[in-house]
């Protein structure tokens, strides 16, 4: 099958909006027509880059195709002095592994956090230097800061190059997969998410977490800001004990995410290939 790169459908739109300018300029079109058509062409590539599951801006995990009964539980947005180490206990009372997605300022701010976490076996991913809410509006050179900078440092703290890339909230633009692709990153995004930094009801973000759940799925929560209950506890501390239980009862073992891709004998992703 034809691959097709992702800066080839961003300068495809272009030359598409420079066609329609020329033929604007020609009057075969009336220009409410042309301008109609140029901003429909760029609001499709806006809503491309803001759909966090969506292929069209570069190959994307959302899953693994595996035979074994394993899920990935992955947790976005620390380290978080009081949170991290909460979710730790937890995990290790369900002896349960995990990929953190750290955010490079935080890892700066709190190295021994890292540590403790790639000690206990779990994995810690790249997240974004700043978790700027600018991201998808970065250019290439920022965009290449944004990764490298999170790669070194958490190569420094773990003596390990993260391998998966997740950018903030999930919003990104067509510049990013040949710099992931550049540097042997794969970018992963999720199956599952519990909107657990906007949710205080932990029914219902473990419903969503939860919902359709099968062997292969990428869990998303959070172990950095998280929504807080009336009594002021984060929801996460509620769910992930819970969380843990129905993955065992339902035959289910939660581990990090290198884990359950190794164990796919095929990775899912909802993608076009980029060629870079
Ligand atoms: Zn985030």
């Amino acid at each position: 099958m034809a691959r097709i790169d992702a800066r080839d459908v961003f300068r495809m739109v272009n030359i598409l909006d420079g066609i329609v300018t020329v033929v604007a300029a020609t009057h075969v079109l009336p220009l409410e027509a042309t301008l109609g058509a140029v901003v429909a062409s760029q609001a499709a590539l806006a809503a491309a880059c803001l759909c966090p599951r969506c292929s069209f801006v570069g190959p994307t995990i959302t899953r693994a195709t595996t035979a074994e009964r394993q899920v990935a539980l992955t947790f976005d947005d620390g380290p978080n002095e009081t949170l991290s180490p909460r979710i730790l206990d937890i995990l290790a009372q369900y002896r349960a592994k995990a990929s953190f997605f750290c955010i490079g300022t935080q890892a700066r701010r709190r190295p021994e956090l890292v540590r403790r976490l790639a000690m206990a076996g779990h994995t810690i991913e790249n997240h974004s230097w700043s978790h700027s809410a600018r991201f998808a509006l970065l250019g290439p050179q920022k965009l290449a800061r944004e990764i490298d900078d999170t790669q070194n440092l958490l190569a420094d703290l773990c003596g390990r190059l993260p391998a998966y890339f997740r950018a903030p909230a999930g919003f990104r633009n067509p510049w990013l997969a040949p710099l992931l692709a550049e540097r042997a990153l794969h970018y992963a995004a999720w199956s599952r998410r519990g909107f657990d930094t906007l949710d205080a009801v932990p029914a219902r973000v473990l419903r969503r977490v939860l919902r359709h759940i099968q062997p292969g799925a990428i869990l998303l929560l959070h172990d950095g800001r998280n929504a807080c209950d009336r009594q002021g506890h984060p929801v996460i501390e509620t769910v992930l004990p819970t969380l843990l239980q129905e993955i065992e009862a339902r035959g289910l073992r939660a581990v990090d995410l290198p884990t359950l891709l190794a164990a796919g004998g095929s990775v899912e992703r909802l993608s076009m290939r980029s060629r870079a």
